[in-house]
């Protein structure tokens, strides 16, 4: 449905609409380890020196146009959205729950979480391989 994929991406932006504080994670090159996305086992976000903070990799900052910088966030972060998918996009047995989360550090990413995950819950969010298929996706953990 492609209202839905309207929304979502409306989601996922607006947590950076509002410039934030200087990111805390640890400063790095998109080449010390590779982003899950390319196959590695780290998460990855950008900001610029403006403070703006945005998730998936651009060139440039997508609110003021500085130059992007990397950080490795700390996956902690509260679900803001979760929902419960009963059928499948892989065709794996079994529901998943798909979360929107927004990490401690202004970034907001989708993750896998437990069928049922409360909004508001504290998690630790860390990419994680798939049992079906294999790939690494950002999973969540409830936070202890
Ligand atoms: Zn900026």
């Amino acid at each position: 449905m492609p209202m839905v994929a309207c929304s979502l991406r409306t989601y996922l932006w607006s947590s950076a609409a509002t410039p934030l504080k200087r990111p805390r994670g640890r400063s790095t090159t998109m080449n010390d380890e590779r982003d899950w996305t390319d196959g590695g086992t780290v998460l990855q976000g950008q900001h610029c020196r403006s403070g703006h903070a945005w998730y998936l990799p651009r060139r440039r900052c997508p609110f003021c146009g500085g130059a992007a910088e990397w950080f490795e966030p700390s996956g902690r972060g509260r679900i803001f959205a979760a929902t419960t998918v009963h059928r499948r996009a892989d065709g794996g047995e079994g529901e998943i729950g798909i979360a929107l989360v927004d990490l401690d550090e202004g970034i907001r990413i989708m993750a896998r979480c437990a069928p049922g995950t409360t909004i508001g819950a504290r998690v630790r969010v860390s990419p994680q391989e798939d049992n079906s298929s294999g790939r690494m996706v950002p999973a969540c953990e409830a936070e202890a």
